[in-house]
């Protein structure tokens, strides 16, 4: 009997990814730019923020110890405008929000909690503090505002722009190619002939690379022809990643792992303990990346969230690139695999209940479409039952 190699389970396999793909050189970014960038090192604050002690509420900056009582109105400070002078007792200075709180002042009475105004103004008791956002409250100059590692969404940019940061480092963003392989295969538009189907893979990870921060090129499809072929992969391999789509699993027109051989791209695995997407290949040339996804669209799709989103994340330097699964309870009864551990497309649904999708075939794009959620089935015997803990992959 022929001894059959233990198959790599998904963790190995992408640990063994992620020991090749390293954080990508950085370069300067403007904040305007960098949504869904990774910062190279900490944004440190330029400034405290608030810079200076500012009102949170329209009202009157006072000395807390002078409320309640009737004061004098001795000026005013407007956002943008401070008073310029000290408050001193028995006054207020009329103030708004975003407004420098004068020194000698130590509290904001709100203006619905005053009345009159004009000359006097009678203010109702408040404390110490009080509506004062203190300067530095919210960060202090030299804090990190966002620590390396960390992807910028808005929030994160919008923190960089208050502390006064115009641009941040940032890795440069991985160069991908895609390639789709497959004699049958032709463009949308065009007519089928006996045997053909449309060309789907490419479209679809280049719309995976994108959302993944990475920047990407088609290189098309090419018939399952050796020098074409060849020659498709070789161009490909100028990038910092190539994916290729198709011809890698055991079929006599499953060239691709041959020829990245010849190549010089030398592979780390074939095939992984997971379904769809067993026969996934992972190798290197220099630094270049190199993802052999089979060719059934959604082992592609798969096979890219599992072990190519990761590598895209680790070569713009993110702190912890690997999938985010997250916890829920499972809506119906589904059978386990014996030994490949499955990713099942499913709709995630109110209560935190995913709902599995049927039509679980690796072809079967169309019903995948309808899927927001991958939901990791783990190997073993029998069937993981309706209401299981399971985590799932967000789509
Ligand atoms: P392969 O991995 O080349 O053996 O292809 C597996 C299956 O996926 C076959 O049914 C192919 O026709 C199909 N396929 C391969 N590449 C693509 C592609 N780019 N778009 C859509 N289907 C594909
Ligand atoms: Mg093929």
């Amino acid at each position: 009997m022929i001894e059959v190699p233990e198959l790599l389970t998904i963790d190995e396999a992408l640990a063994r990814v992620l020991e090749h793909a390293r954080a990508l050189p950085g370069e300067d970014v403007a904040v305007a730019d960098a949504a869904g960038r990774v910062l190279a090192s900490a944004a440190v604050a330029r400034v405290d923020l608030p810079p200076f002690p500012s009102s949170a509420m329209d009202g009157y900056a006072v000395r807390a110890t002078d409320t309640p009582g009737v004061l004098t109105v001795a000026g005013r400070s407007a956002a943008g405008h401070p008073a310029g002078i000290e408050l001193t007792t028995g006054n207020a200075i009329a103030i708004s929000t975003g407004a420098v709180v004068p020194d000698g002042a130590d509290a904001v009475v709100p203006v619905e909690r005053t009345r009159g105004g004009e000359g006097t103004v009678d203010v109702e008791q408040v404390a110490r503090g009080e509506n004062v956002r203190p300067r530095g409250g919210d960060t202090a100059a030299g804090d990190t505002v966002v620590p390396a590692g960390a992807t910028c969404g808005p929030a994160q940019l919008g923190a960089l722009a208050a502390v006064g940061l115009e641009r941040v480092r940032c890795a440069r963003r991985p160069r991908v190619a895609v390639l789709a392989t497959g004699s049958e295969l032709r463009l949308p538009g065009e007519p089928l002939g006996p045997g053909e189907i449309y060309e789907s893979n490419t479209v679809m990870l280049a719309a995976q690379v994108r959302r993944a921060g990475a920047e990407v090129e088609v290189h098309g499809a090419v018939a399952d022809d050796a020098d074409a072929t060849r020659a498709a992969l070789e161009r490909g391999l100028d990038a910092d990643v190539l994916l290729t789509s198709g011809g890698v699993s055991v079929g006599e027109h499953d060239l691709v792992r041959g020829l990245l051989a010849e190549l010089g791209v030398v592979e780390v695995f074939w095939r992984v303990a997971v379904k769809p997407g067993k026969p996934v290949a992972f190798s290197t040339r220099g630094s270049t990346l190199v993802f052999g996804l089979p060719g059934n669209p959604v082992s592609s799709f798969v096979g890219f969230e599992l072990f190519v989103r990761p590598a895209l994340a680790a070569l713009q330097g993110a702190k912890d690139p690997r999938p985010a699964f997250l916890p829920a309870r499972l809506g119906a009864a589904l059978p386990r695999n014996a030994a490949r551990d499955e990713l099942v497309r499913a709709r995630i649904g109110d209560g935190g209940i995913v709902q599995p999708l049927t039509g679980q075939e690796s072809h079967m794009i169309a019903r995948a479409a309808h899927a927001n959620a991958l939901v990791l089935v783990p190997r073993g015997d029998g069937e993981l039952a309706a209401g299981s803990a399971v985590s799932w992959l967000p789509l």
